[in-house]
């Protein structure tokens, strides 16, 4: 596949995720925390049901730009069924990729995740798309402040 048409598969995935995001909804049962983009506006507040060292359910509710929905819905539906060892590294993994380190980046670990390389070329946006994860990492370590990337 050329670079182009993968730039263009990514963008649908991420415009499709944006409009019909995946878990969104509280959750029951678990830990939740909010976290704040000032630079962009975006909100989320991410839900962790873990059990003992296994993420059972993750999802989130929000209001954002197209990158922070997208990322927060592809997240959800990642970090389910990981242990937090799993959670922590899909983090660098993708702290790596949207930066710019992508030569630290497994490919075939990131899974759908890797639809937000793209994010590396424009560091503004980079906020938008780690914000969830900066927030799913304090849930994950049972904080309660809520967390703002600046
Ligand atoms: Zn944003």
């Amino acid at each position: 596949m050329k670079n182009d048409e993968l730039r263009e598969l990514y963008q649908d995935v991420i415009i499709e995720h944006s409009k019909r995001p995946r878990n969104f909804h509280p959750l029951e049962h678990g830990h939740h925390v909010d976290g704040y983009n000032p630079l962009c506006g975006d909100t989320v507040t991410v839900y962790l049901d873990v059990d003992g060292d296994r993420v059972n359910d993750c999802a989130f509710q929000g209001h954002g730009c197209a990158i922070s929905t997208a990322s927060a819905s592809v997240m959800t539906e990642t970090l389910k069924g990981k242990t937090r060892a799993e959670a922590e590294a899909l983090f660098q993994e993708f702290h790596d990729l949207v930066t710019g380190k992508s030569e630290a980046a497994d490919p075939e670990q990131l899974g759908k995740l890797a639809v937000f390389a793209g994010v590396s070329e424009f560091p503004a946006r980079v906020k938008c798309a780690t914000l969830c994860w900066h927030t799913a990492r304090a849930a994950l370590e049972g904080k309660d402040e809520p967390v703002s990337t600046e």
